[in-house]
This record gives structure tokens, sequence and C-alpha cells, in this order.
């Protein structure tokens, strides 16, 4: 069997932010393994799951990023953003706290990471449509102003998960080839 592992042209950094609980592992572990947990696990320090996939011939591992954001010391948040070259700042769309702490989320992005990191903000469990708090228009407004692209995705039904991250590496792709 081919080792896999030294088959990659490129690896991508990618961060996950935003307020907990609004679905950053679980978009994840849909992405990575097709997987959903319905109950909320609480992520420990640091974790991240790669993905593989080809643009043009080119072999890509994204290494994406995933934290619970309770970091308490900034040693930890930089080391965090540090060579990340792609961000997915995510809210909840059925619960407007979370995207009244996007700027927040945002601010602490652009201390940590370089100016040309491609950014998608992401409005995470659309299938909560009877639930919704934050309108697609409002997010797509703030993506706009913010110089970000933007979806609304389910981790729940998969909706726009693939989307998401594949659109993030295929810019950063852009970018840098
Ligand atoms: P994190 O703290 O941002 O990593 O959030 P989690 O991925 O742990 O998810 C928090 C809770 O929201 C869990 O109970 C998940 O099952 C649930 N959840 C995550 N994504 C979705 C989604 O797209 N739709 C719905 N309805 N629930 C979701
Ligand atoms: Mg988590």
């Amino acid at each position: 069997p081919y080792d896999e592992e030294a088959t990659e042209d490129y690896i991508f950094k990618i961060v996950l932010t935003g307020d907990s609980a609004v679905g950053k592992s679980n978009l994840l572990s849909r992405y990575a393994r097709n997987e959903f947990f319905p109950s909320s696990k609480t992520t420990i320090g640091v974790e991240f799951q790669t993905q593989s996939m080809v643009i043009d011939g080119k072999q890509i591992k994204a290494q994406i990023w995933d934290t619970a954001g309770q970091e308490r010391f900034k040693a930890v948040t930089a080391a965090y953003y540090r060579g990340a070259v792609g961000a997915l700042v995510v809210y909840d769309i059925s619960r407007r706290q979370s995207f009244d702490d996007i700027g927040r989320c945002l601010e602490e992005l652009r201390v940590h990471s370089d100016m040309s990191v491609v950014a998608m903000l992401v409005g995470n469990k659309c299938d909560l449509g009877h639930l919704r708090e934050v309108s697609s228009e409002e997010g797509r407004r703030l993506a706009e102003s913010e110089g970000m692209f933007f979806m609304e995705t389910s981790a729940l039904n998969s909706t726009n998960v693939k989307e998401a991250f594949e659109t993030v590496i295929t810019e950063i792709f852009n970018v840098v080839s």
C-alpha cells in the first residue's frame, strides 16, 4: 500500500473559531469523518483532524484545528493561530448572542494571524429554521463588510459543510499556487 502521508503537495492549516456550542466540533467531525454527535462533548484543549482533496491534480491536505476556546494563556491562543492560512468563524443562527460575539472572534483572529488568512463566516444549525434569531441577510451583510465568504450550514443534516471547507481550501490554493 502506498504511503498516503507522503503524497501531499500542500498542507493548509485552518482554524475554527466562534462561541462555545455553535457546532465547531461537529462541523469538523462531519467534514473529516461524516460523523455527528447529538450531545455536546467538550473539546479539551486543542485537537486537529485532517482531510484531503485534489485541486488541479495537486494533493492538498487540510489540517483543521478545533478548540474549546477557553485557553487561559495567551501563548496557547498564539500557537493556535500560528501559521493558519484559513479560518471558519462560526455562529449559531438560533442564538443571537453567538452572532453578536463574532466581532470579538474576528478581533482575536486578526491579532494572531496574517492579514491574508482566507476567512469564512459560517451560520451553523440552519436546520433549526423555526428557532432562527439571525437572518441570512444579516450574516451575508456582516461577511461582506468584513471581506469574508459566507455560508449557512448544518452539521446535523450536512447542508453546505463540505462546501464551506472546500471553498476556503480552494481559495487558499488559488492564492498560494
Ligand atoms: P462547539 O462547542 O462549537 O464545538 O459545538 P459542538 O459541535 O460541540 O455542538 C454543540 C451542540 O450543538 C451539540 O449538542 C451538537 O449536537 C449540536 N449541533 C452542532 N451542530 C448542529 C447543527 O448543525 N444543527 C443542530 N440542530 N445541532 C447542532
Ligand atoms: Mg467543540
